[in-house]
């Protein structure tokens, strides 16, 4: 048995205060939080806080390598350009050393699940190392809508190497710029397939495209020489447009937020199934140069999660760096809701609740260590 105090506890949903003991049996599952002073000898006292391991609900790992070569503060479909066009693959060993060390210092944290894009299955070998529970979401994009059979085909043969090494796994759509209506619905069409995560409302122009067929996706779409003219607008956000076609998904990660309206929070709310936000703040800072309206969400009940997203779009993969960047911006939100965010409610949004996210009992959460300003892995 292990006993453990520290100057406070975070739970998962609440800080305890310095006079509680967590209790651990020898194999890392909770067991209970008494008053320190029911929990007699032995106990070890830990400096800083103590909470639950951080789930990370945004990560591409497949562009670890392309940490420091995207220009800051360009907008999202000049980063996207960018991107695409800097996009040739290194070398393997370049892509898998990139992605081990990224890994690591994810694990260093106290990072002990991630929700993690997928282009490719490069990543596989990686996560079937133990240490970090990896849920790949392999994402499937293609705007012409003729292409939409042959893009989900090829994006369902990468979902087939994550199934065959057991991973848990699931085929999402990109974003709603760059999925089109029949490709929408042939992802949402598929069974079993949850949590669906989606890049969501990261940019004005997501909104234009969809309200009124105008703004920089126009551009970017021209760029590429991409015939659009199938592309009907519906008038609605891009939200109002794409929600509808997942109806019967049980669980939906909508990713970023930067240009969420609140009636479109409401929207969301009012639909069947359970909607989680997840929010990358300094990926926002560095794309965009500007935050999702927190309050807003947490005004109108929103379950928020946070996520790093890549390297390309972020100096560091690091939940302390999001959960401090929320914390500088919005300083009036308290840090019990931020770091529940982290922890709790992204265990809830990968599925993953009954093990990770909170110090309760038989759970085997996995220990994070804050001191000094800085967070790493407690391990017993
Ligand atoms: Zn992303």
């Amino acid at each position: 048995m292990i006993k453990l105090t520290a100057g406070d506890i975070f739970d998962g949903q609440k800080f305890l205060g310095a006079d509680r003991c967590l209790i651990l049996d020898d194999d890392g599952a909770i067991s209970a939080v008494v008053p320190r002073s029911w929990a007699g000898d032995g106990i070890i006292e830990v400096e800083g806080w103590l909470s639950p391991g951080f789930v990370n609900t945004h990560c591409h790992l497949e562009l670890s390598h392309m940490q420091g070569l995207i220009p800051e503060g360009t907008g999202l479909p000049v980063f996207l350009q960018t991107v695409m066009e800097q996009r040739e693959t290194p070398a393997p060993e370049v892509m898998q050393d990139a992605m081990a060390r990224a890994a690591a210092a994810m694990k260093a944290e106290g990072v002990v699940a991630v929700g993690d894009i997928c282009n490719t299955a490069a990543s596989l070998a990686l996560k079937t190392q133990p240490g970090i529970y990896w849920h790949s979401f392999v994402e499937c994009m293609g705007f012409i809508d003729a292409a939409a059979p042959r893009r989900l085909e090829h994006s369902l043969a990468v979902l087939a190497r994550f199934k065959e090494k057991g991973l848990p796994c699931s085929i999402v759509p990109h974003a709603p710029y760059s999925v089109s209506a029949t490709l929408f619905r042939l992802l949402a069409g598929m069974e079993n397939n949850t949590p669906v995560s989606i890049h969501n409302q990261e940019s004005a122009s997501e909104d234009s495209l969809y309200r009124s067929k105008t703004g920089a996706f126009l551009d970017f779409y021209r760029h590429f020489n991409m015939d659009i003219s199938g592309f009907g607008m519906t008038g609605k956000s891009s939200l109002r447009s794409y929600l509808p076609y997942f109806a019967a998904t049980p669980r939906m990660l909508l990713v970023h937020n930067t240009y969420t309206e609140p009636e479109d929070v409401r929207y969301a709310a009012s639909r069947e199934q359970e909607i989680f936000w997840c929010l990358c703040p300094n990926a926002n800072l560095y794309i965009e140069s500007r935050l999702p309206d927190v309050k807003t969400l947490m005004n109108e009940g929103a379950r928020i999660t946070l996520g790093t997203d890549s390297l390309a779009s972020n100096r560091q993969l690091s939940m302390w760096e999001e959960i401090s960047a929320i914390h500088r911006h919005f300083p009036e939100i308290p840090m019990a809701a931020i770091m529940q965010w982290a922890t709790l409610n992204g265990a809830q949004a990968l599925g993953i609740s009954a093990t990770y996210g909170s110090f309760e009992k038989g759970k085997k959460p996995g220990l994070v260590q804050i001191h000094n300003g800085n967070a790493k892995a407690y391990t017993i």
